[in-house]
């Protein structure tokens, strides 16, 4: 096989959970010269944009928009409706529910975090327990990451939700569904989730760069009785803008706008349910494969509970140093970059060589996802790595819809 880092014969694979794989209709669609941002196309299309972004996001409340990074939504989310010395209860199921709050810690929040580990959904009895202990109400917002993208664990929001109601507790619930939205089923209104932040990178198909605020009026109350909100990060105007630049405060980001309008036709073409069912049958390819590998070697799915995992991204663990073995092999010898393990003190600890993970969320279909799993398992053969044979049948017999 070729020796180059990257092949030079055939397209290469990014199957990382975010960036995603971009489509080539939304690489088309940013390749043009510098359009007007005063007037003409770019300007109305806003309009219709806002109301696909909420046909994703299954809500009919209000979304802003900003020129960020999953973290910058994360900020925005909660510069609008947690002040310094509110009490937020973050419950931490990986990676990305510490760092969210780390963020509320950074912005002077009382940040409380319950931690189910990294291979366990929220717990919605300890929420209960723990929310029913807050007799005067002090815990404005509980904050949930519905796919924590380290770990693979896909949270049930609707359990939360009934938790809190439960409980009778009027916290906000703020869900950050940067890796799960346009992947995983997510039903903002109707699982009553008061804030959901997403990111454009992932299941949107955008190179990154863009991230959304969605919110409902509930929220929106809470944000207008804040004494002060950041004037970036105000979702207000955003969500209610008298002109293009309000979306923006400033410049707009005018070619992802070009992007994300092809990506919202490629995924409202398709149809949200048809979206959803793709990711599942692909995610439980993923999943047979594993199953057959783990038979007769180390390979292991980080979360046990098939109705737990996320369908946008899975996490593994081989023995260190054998993932970081088989990225690199993958990678050099395929063009197929596999994603790194989280939430670990990377390179220090020997232990990150054993974890990997596969992103399956975007642009995908079932050749791309059999020539990952087959790019998987002749790594493990080249690299005399244990596995059971039979993994790429039992993830074509899914495909096959048997
Ligand atoms: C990717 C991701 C983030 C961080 O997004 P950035 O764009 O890298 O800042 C946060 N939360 C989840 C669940 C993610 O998947």
């Amino acid at each position: 096989m070729a020796q180059s880092p990257t092949p030079a014969a055939g397209r290469g694979y990014l199957a990382i959970p975010g960036p995603s794989v971009m489509p080539e209709a939304v690489l088309n669609a940013m390749h043009r010269a510098a359009p007007n941002i005063y007037a003409g196309e770019l300007p109305d299309m806003m309009p219709g944009l806002v109301a696909d972004l909420r046909r994703v996001a299954r809500t009919d409340g209000h979304v802003a928009i900003y020129i960020a990074n999953g973290h910058g939504v994360w900020e925005a989310a909660l510069a609008n409706v947690v002040a310094p010395g509110d009490k937020v209860l973050v419950l931490a199921t990986g990676f990305f529910g510490h760092g969210w709050a780390g963020m509320a810690t950074a912005l002077g929040a009382e940040v409380e975090v319950m931690d189910f580990g990294k291979a366990a959904r929220v717990d919605p009895g300890r929420l209960a327990e723990r929310l029913k202990a807050d007799a005067s109400h002090e815990i404005k917002a509980v904050l949930a990451v519905h796919v924590d993208t380290s770990s693979s664990i896909r949270n049930d929001m609707t359990a939360v939700r009934s938790a809190m109601d439960g409980a009778g507790h009027p916290a906000l619930l703020m869900a950050d569904c940067i890796a799960s939205l346009g992947c995983d089923v997510f039903e903002m209104d109707v699982w009553g989730v008061d804030v959901m932040v997403t990111g454009c990178q992932k299941g949107l198909m955008v190179p990154p760069g863009m991230g959304f605020v969605f919110f409902n009026d509930k929220a929106a109350e809470v944000r207008a009785a804040m004494k002060r909100v950041s004037r970036y990060w105000d979702w207000t105007p955003r969500a209610n803008p008298q002109g293009f630049s309000e979306y923006w405060n400033g410049t707009a980001p005018t070619h992802h706008v070009y992007g994300l309008r092809a990506a919202l036709d490629l995924i409202h073409a398709e149809g949200m349910e048809a979206v959803w069912a793709r990711h599942a049958t692909l995610a439980r390819a993923v999943w047979a494969a594993c199953d057959v590998w783990a038979q007769g070697g180390p390979l292991r799915l980080n979360v046990p509970d098939p109705d737990w995992r996320s369908h946008a991204v899975t996490s593994l663990h081989l023995k260190a140093p054998q993932a970081t073995a088989l990225r690199a092999w993958t990678e050099r010898e395929l063009g197929l970059t596999l994603g790194i393990g989280l939430g670990m003190v990377e390179a220090q600890d020997p232990a990150w060589h054993g974890f990997f993970r596969l992103g399956h969320m975007g642009h995908i279909n079932g050749h791309m996802i059999l020539g990952l799993l087959g790019g998987i398992e002749a790594g493990m053969r080249a690299l005399d790595i244990p596995h059971d044979s039979g993994g790429l049948s039992a993830a074509a017999e899914i495909i096959a819809g048997r």
